[in-house]
Parts: C-alpha cells; structure tokens; sequence
C-alpha cells in the first residue's frame, strides 16, 4: 500500500470501517480505528481527550473519536489543505443504517463523490446496501494504482457506471483489467481476491 497523499489514505480507511462496522455491529471506535490506522503505517504521535493524531510520512491524520459521529481528518504532511478529506461514518437514523463516506474539504477539487457512492450498511441485517468503489493504492513504475477487489467490481459493473473514475468523477479508459484516468492520472486494478 502506498500513501502520497490523503486520498490515499481516506479510500482505504472508509473500506476498512465500512468491513469493521459490517463484522463488528457497531461503529468503530477509538480502538478500532487506532489498530486500522497503525495497520496502515501510521505513528500514533498524540492522543489527548477526544483527538488522537497519526503521522504518516506523507499525511496526517486527526482522529475525533466520541460516540457518534466517528470523524477522521487527513491532511497532506506539508499542511497544504486542498487536497484535504474527512472520513466519516455514523448511523442514520432516518435510513436506519451505517454510512461511511468521504469528503473532500475543498469541494472544488472533486467532481464526483470520492469511492463513487458512500458505503451504506444496513442496521438491521448489516447487508451492503451501496456499491462503493473502494480499495488500496499500490504503485507499478512509478504510477499509482487504485485496486480494487473482484466483489467491490462486480457491483460497480452491476449497479454503476465504470467508466467514471472513483477518485475524482472523470472519465476512465479500461484495458482488460485496468483502467487510466486521464484527469486525475490514477489507475485503477482490479485483482481476483
Ligand atoms: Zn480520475
């Protein structure tokens, strides 16, 4: 996995707390989140009441942990904010279910909604009920690839549109398994797993 910036960081973590609320039955939690976030290379550095900070060599990210909602801020390590995103996850009372979703804190950067669709988990049978596009950032030649899992594209291709790049809304170019976004120059892989 590699993270260059917080869209690298907050797709990964919004799939990862989608999974956990899924096996868990509730939100995340504080704990939760730090094990998920350590898991991904990052250095607990403060953990004070209601905030914890990680760093990573390429981001940080502000943990507000409390009951509800769960909020992860990443920003890029150089402090520059335009590329800024906040991870959220909470339940909806009205739908009656979990959401997990990314937004960016400069909504001008991005067109589309990061992931495509936020992760909804229904709070009763905890059944996905959306079709994110979601995964990890891996790097071939120096180029970043956004892979995804065979399931998270058999529901994109099922429910969505592939040719629109999860990561900034633009359009994607498919060759067999992969795809290059000329916008955003992100690739995206999809492996069996
Ligand atoms: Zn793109």
């Amino acid at each position: 996995m590699v993270i260059h910036e917080p869209v690298n960081l907050a797709m990964p973590l919004a799939k990862v707390l989608g999974e956990t609320i899924r096996r868990n039955r509730r939100l995340p939690d504080g704990n939760d989140l730090r094990e998920v976030l350590k898991g991904f290379g990052l250095e607990e550095i403060c953990l004070d009441r209601g905030i914890a900070v990680f760093r990573g060599r390429t981001v940080v990210a502000m943990a507000f942990p409390r009951d509800e909602p769960l909020v992860v801020d990443v920003i890029s390590s150089s402090g520059e904010l335009s590329d800024a995103l906040e991870v959220v996850a909470y339940l909806d009372r009205k739908l009656n279910a979990f959401i997990v979703e990314i937004v960016p804190a400069n909504d001008i950067e991005y067109e589309g909604n990061i992931g495509l669709e936020p992760v909804i988990i229904d709070a009763e049978s905890f059944e996905l009920k959306s079709s994110p596009v979601l995964g990890h950032f891996e790097e071939e030649e120096g180029s970043p690839f956004l892979v995804i899992d065979r399931e998270t594209y058999e529901h994109w291709k099922e429910n969505g549109n592939t040719d629109i790049c999860p990561i900034c809304g633009g359009e994607l170019a498919w060759k067999g398994e992969r795809a290059y976004c000329l916008d955003c120059g992100y690739g995206v892989k999809v492996v069996k797993k």
